[in-house]
């Protein structure tokens, strides 16, 4: 009796607390997935390089290097799934860190990368069955091409077009971050045949803002990128056209301080809304960053998506599309009801490289009980700049975007498995819809929104 009921504890414990997730997961709905061809809604594929030559427009705004915040240890490069990862990519038959396997792998590396040449990216996407990246970058570069490379640009920058010296006061990272994008700025004033920003708002909104967003068009982009929780938060007012022209002027032409960034910010709200709507007009998507961001100057509460809701109850924005990309994570509660406004959709970008699949599953399925049919599939993925083993002459190895995306990859397939297989066994769907659901996240709802055949 003694024995039987502490059975049924250490049963009733498994079950509440899985020690493996896979136990969890529907076999044949896990296979499906696993061979369902996925669009990745959000990366920072990097470029192919030569020899010497680095690749420094795979972010706007990458992490600060000084001060550093502490990295999740989900998102080390100390993971045990890295091994996983180079066994399938490069053949690596070890599960440690010793020099001698590291030098080999750093030499197979080297090899595949020789041997694919321009077409390594598209090996890469290969390997883990993604058939279209969206690679947000500030240019796009060799190896990055359609139909399977598509471009995400980043357009805060037009949203500073005055001096930044107040903003950038603020905390070591945001000076280094508007010193990027000013550069960006300028190249994008440059691009539109000027010198300088226009005296009127009316002159830079039609000089520099609409004829930046339809190079970008032109040039094949099929969303336009905002960083903007890292620059100030996302709470977005209303703001008319007769307020935002005397901001801009009486603003314009001298240094500003932290006293002027209430009204440069009105001026800022007014210019989004603007570029939302010029977007929507040339059917360019608006992806924002939400959630948890990097540097340890981020202000996290800056970053809920639930500070955008006036820009997306704008009723003169509803043909703009709205992606809140990562999730809006830890806010996934909040994202989950935004969804259902008519023109925001999510995807599982960077919660799939913070947190494990047994983790991210009860997050992935909450926002498939609200919106299965706004939910994408994304990665976030990066090349790590840190190699492993460096030490005593020896060079080490990188983490290359293609090993994080095959990490990604595999936690956000496997969430949805375990996801999904639970929706089934509570009875919330059907099999049939479960894996309905499961093709729309992997590429059904990204090829709809953007019109792309995957
Ligand atoms: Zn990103």
């Amino acid at each position: 009796m003694k024995i039987g009921a502490f059975c049924l504890l250490v049963l009733t414990t498994a079950a509440a607390f899985p020690q493996d997730g896979s136990l969890q997961i529907d076999p044949q709905l896990l296979a499906h997935i696993n061979t369902t061809p996925a669009i990745d809604n959000h990366t920072h594929v990097e470029k192919v390089t030569g020899p010497g030559e680095k690749d420094t427009e795979f972010d706007a705004l990458p992490c600060p290097e000084n001060e550093p915040a502490l990295t999740p240890a989900m998102a080390r490069s100390d993971i045990p799934e890295l091994f996983s990862a180079w066994h399938a990519l490069y053949g690596y038959n070890f599960r440690d860190f010793s020099p001698q396997h590291l030098a080999e792998l750093a030499a197979s590396k080297q090899q595949v990368r020789q041997r694919e040449g321009d077409n390594f990216p598209a090996w890469a996407l290969d390997q883990f069955r993604t058939s279209i990246m969206f690679a947000n970058r500030i240019n796009m570069g060799r190896g990055l091409t359609a139909p399977r490379f598509r471009w995400v640009p980043y357009d805060d920058a037009l949203m500073y077009p005055l001096n930044n010296d107040g903003l950038k006061a603020e905390n070591p990272d945001r000076r280094f971050f508007f010193g990027r994008e000013e550069t960006i700025l300028k190249s994008y004033i440059q691009q539109s045949g000027l010198s300088a920003v226009p005296d009127t708002l009316d002159g830079y909104l039609k000089q520099v803002v609409t004829p930046t967003l339809e190079r970008q068009k032109h040039a094949g982009a099929v969303a336009i990128k905002f960083e903007m929780a890292y620059l100030r938060s996302l709470e977005v007012r209303r703001v008319d056209e007769a307020a935002a022209a005397r901001a801009y002027e009486s603003l314009h032409s001298r240094s500003l301080t932290g006293a002027d960034t209430p009204a440069y910010q009105e001026l800022q709200d007014y210019i989004l809304a603007y570029l939302a709507g010029e977007a929507g007009r040339l059917g360019l998507a608006l992806h924002f960053h939400t959630g948890f961001g990097c540097g340890s100057y981020f202000k996290l509460a800056g970053a809920n998506p639930l500070l955008l809701e006036e820009l997306l109850d704008n009723p003169e924005l509803r043909k703009t599309t709205f992606v809140l990309i990562h999730g809006g994570w830890p806010w996934s509660g909040e994202m989950a009801t935004l969804l259902t406004k008519p023109n925001v959709y999510t995807d599982t970008s960077e919660q799939s490289w913070l947190l494990p699949a047994a983790t991210f599953a009860p997050v992935l399925r909450l926002l498939l009980e609200f919106a299965p049919e706004k939910v994408m599939f994304g990665t976030d993925l990066y090349g790590a700049d840190e190699p492993i083993g460096a030490e005593g002459g020896n060079p080490g190895v990188s983490v290359g975007w293609e090993d994080v995306g095959w990490i990604a990859g595999r936690r956000v397939r496997n969430a949805l498995a375990m996801a999904l297989s639970g929706m089934v066994r509570d009875g919330e769907v059907t099999p049939a819809r479960a894996r309905e659901i499961a093709s729309l996240v992997l590429n059904g709802n990204a090829s709809k929104l953007y019109g792309l055949i995957p």
